[in-house]
């Protein structure tokens, strides 16, 4: 019998949404990010290497439809009634003319059985003009933004070299679900300079947020990036499996019960990942999570206040 989960979860959340079996192929659509081209910065942020969150059919030497082709290609074999999301996730992918945007998000749909995009970007790099072509293509296919927001607390942003502030984040968040567009964030647990209050603190903003969706990772230190040398200079305290489930189930409790969570740990590969090494995979993970909210009679929005009502 299926365990009864205790918060909302990405899969029931899409199948109300869309009525098929759907999965996301993850496409780099050749953009870059503002970050790292030099209009913010040329360093990026510093837990931040772009190419360990792209599997590897996902090359910009390849077409959009090339590479939705060939993801199609590996999962149609076990699910050949699948439908899929294209999932624009490497870079930051509305760092573009509208019209080229459109192109490119465009060449997705028009690929067979691709029923909707998912478009992974930063908080202000997003524009009204776009938003309000996201708006119409929304009201024919699925249309989901996800930002990343990684920390509500601006001296972390700061220190992360992020580039744009939690103001910029409330404030695309709001206008984006004005717009009527499903909106999702994501958030990175265990930050330098962020102990468990700020953390669980940090649940309660997201909470205000009319978001969507979230997505919530465990801090990696990959090699090559600005963190892990800050990590091997001055090392600090990174979570092992049994601190984050115990951190994550209190976060939790104090999200806003109307979110879905998408996923709650970060994969990064073997050969890249300095710390921590949990040796664990995505549904291990969860089913570790979901076994100790079962022992405990933790839900989410356990602790949720609603703040309207605080703040009124
Ligand atoms: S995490 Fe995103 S915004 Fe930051 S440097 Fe990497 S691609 Fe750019």
């Amino acid at each position: 019998m299926a365990q009864e989960l205790h918060y909302n979860d990405f899969g029931s959340w899409i199948k109300a949404k869309l009525p098929f079996k759907v999965q996301k192929i993850s496409i780099n659509a050749g953009f870059t990010c503002p970050n790292r081209d030099g209009r913010i910065s040329y360093g990026g942020c510093t837990f931040c290497d772009n190419s360990t969150f792209s599997p590897a059919y996902c090359s910009n030497n390849k077409s959009i439809k090339e590479q939705l082709q060939e993801g199609k290609m590996f999962f149609s074999k076990k699910y050949p009634e699948m439908k899929y999301l294209a999932y624009f996730q490497a870079y930051t992918n509305t760092y573009e003319s509208v019209d080229t945007l459109k192109f490119k998000y465009e060449q997705a749909l028009s690929v067979e059985d691709v029923v909707g995009i998912v478009i992974g970007t930063r908080p202000d790099c997003i524009d009204e003009s776009l938003l309000q072509y996201l708006q119409q293509l929304g009201r024919e296919r699925f249309v989901l933004i996800e930002y990343g927001i990684e920390s509500t607390n601006e001296t972390t942003l700061k220190r992360i070299n992020r580039g744009h502030t939690y103001q910029c984040s409330k404030d695309i968040v709001q206008l984006t679900h004005d717009y009527g567009i499903l909106t999702g964030g994501h958030v990175i647990l265990g930050l330098p300079g962020e102990d468990r209050n700020s953390m669980l603190k940090q649940a309660d903003d997201i909470s205000r947020l009319p978001l969507d969706l979230l997505k919530i990772h465990q801090l990696q230190i990959i090699t090559g990036t600005e963190m892990a040398r800050e990590y091997q200079e001055h090392p600090f305290h990174l979570f092992n499996v049994e601190e984050y489930i115990e951190l994550l189930a209190e976060y939790i409790t104090r999200l806003n019960p109307t979110i879905t969570l998408d996923r709650f740990v970060s994969q990064s590969p073997e050969n890249k990942l300095i710390a921590p090494r949990w040796g664990l995979k995505n549904y291990q993970f969860t089913n570790l999570f979901n076994n100790y909210l079962q022992q405990k009679g933790i839900y989410q929005g356990q602790k949720y206040c609603s703040f309207e009502h605080i703040n009124s």
